[in-house]
C-alpha cells in the first residue's frame, strides 16, 4: 500500500475521482519494465504490490486541471511512500512557470510533458497543433539544462520538433503513424530524432492508437516490430498507459498480461534476450544512465 492513513486521505482529497482501473492481482516471477501508467493518478490506495511485476516502473502525476500546489501535494505523497523500483514523471504540466521549474526540477523527475492533447500556455497539443510558446521555450531549455527529457507524448508535430531542436527528449507512450496513422501516434522521422538524441520511445497499449478500434495483443506487437525493424531494438520499450485508459487491448490489461505478450515475439523468431531488453532491460539501462 503506497499511502499513510494520513497520506491516503491526500489521495483521495487531491486525486481524480475515478474508479480505479483493473489490477493485476498474481505475483509474476519474471518482470516487465513500464514507460508510463497512472497508478498514482487515479487510484486514490495505489496498490503498489504491481512493482513485483513491473519494475522499473515510471509513474505519472497527471497535472488534469490541477494547480501547482495540488500536483506537490501528490509528489510529496509518493516520495514518502516510494519503493525502489518506482520512478516520478510529469504529464501536463500546464502549471509549470518560472517560479515553480527550480522545485520542479529538485524532484528529479524522469521527464515532463508540456501538455495533454490541447494547446496551453506552453506548447502545442496533438488535437490542435500549436507550436511551443516563449513560456515553453524557456521550460524546455531549463529542464533540460537539469537533465530531465521532455516527453513528446501528446505534443502537435510542430511542438515535437521545436522541443528536439532544443533539448533531447522521449516519448513516453506512443504507437507509430506508420503502422495505424492517429494524432497521438508519432511519425518515423521524429521517432528517429528521438532516438537520435538519446531518447526512449515507450509502446503503448491504447487501442484507439494501435488500430482505431478493437485491438489485441498482436497489434502490439506490429507496431513495436515496425519499430524494432525500422531503428533497431535498443531504444524502445513499453509504456502500458496502465490505470489512464479503459481501451486496452485484448490479451494485454494489466502486467501479468503483458507479461505473457512475451510469446508473440518469441513466435516471430525475436530471441529471448532481443524479447528481454524491449519488455525489461532497455528502460532499466536508460533510467540508470539517465536519472539521479
Ligand atoms: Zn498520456
Amino acid at each position: 500500500m503506497l499511502c499513510t492513513e494520513v497520506s491516503r486521505s491526500v489521495f483521495a482529497r487531491e486525486c481524480l475521482k475515478k474508479t480505479p482501473r483493473t489490477r493485476a492481482r498474481h505475483i509474476y516471477n519474471n518482470m516487465v519494465s513500464d514507460f508510463h501508467n497512472d497508478l498514482l493518478t487515479f487510484c486514490e490506495q495505489p496498490d503498489l504490490s504491481l512493482l513485483k511485476q513491473a519494475s522499473p516502473c515510471v509513474c505519472a502525476v497527471y497535472g488534469g486541471g490541477r494547480t501547482f500546489e495540488q500536483v506537490r501535494t501528490i509528489v510529496h505523497c509518493f516520495f514518502a511512500n516510494r519503493k525502489k523500483g518506482m520512478y516520478l514523471s510529469l504529464e501536463d504540466a500546464s502549471w509549470l512557470n518560472d517560479e515553480n521549474i527550480g522545485e520542479v526540477c529538485s524532484w528529479r523527475p524522469v521527464c515532463v510533458s508540456l501538455t495533454h492533447n490541447r494547446d496551453n500556455k506552453l506548447a502545442g497539443g496533438c488535437m490542435d497543433g500549436g507550436g511551443l510558446t516563449e513560456r515553453g521555450k524557456r521550460m524546455v531549455r531549463v529542464l533540460a539544462q537539469e537533465g530531465i527529457f521532455i516527453d513528446c507524448a501528446h505534443l502537435s508535430g510542430q511542438s515535437m520538433a521545436q522541443v528536439l531542436s532544443l533539448a533531447p527528449a522521449v516519448n513516453s507512450h506512443t504507437c507509430f503513424n506508420a503502422v495505424y496513422p492517429h494524432f497521438r501516434n508519432i511519425g518515423d522521422a521524429l521517432a528517429k530524432e528521438i532516438l537520435d538524441g538519446g531518447g526512449m520511445i515507450g509502446i503503448t497499449f491504447v487501442g484507439k492508437f494501435l488500430t482505431g478500434g478493437k485491438a489485441d495483443a498482436q497489434d502490439v506487437f506490429r507496431h513495436a516490430d515496425h519499430a524494432v525493424q525500422k531503428f533497431g531494438i535498443g531504444g524502445f520499450c513499453f509504456g502500458s498507459d496502465f490505470f489512464g485508459t479503459d481501451d486496452l487491448p485484448a490479451g494485454v490489461r494489466n502486467f501479468e498480461e503483458e507479461e505473457k505478450m512475451r510469446s508473440l515475439f518469441f513466435g516471430a523468431g525475436y530471441s529471448v534476450a532481443d524479447t528481454e531488453r524491449l519488455f525489461r532491460v532497455n528502460l532499466q539501462n536508460f533510467l540508470a544512465k539517465n536519472c539521479r
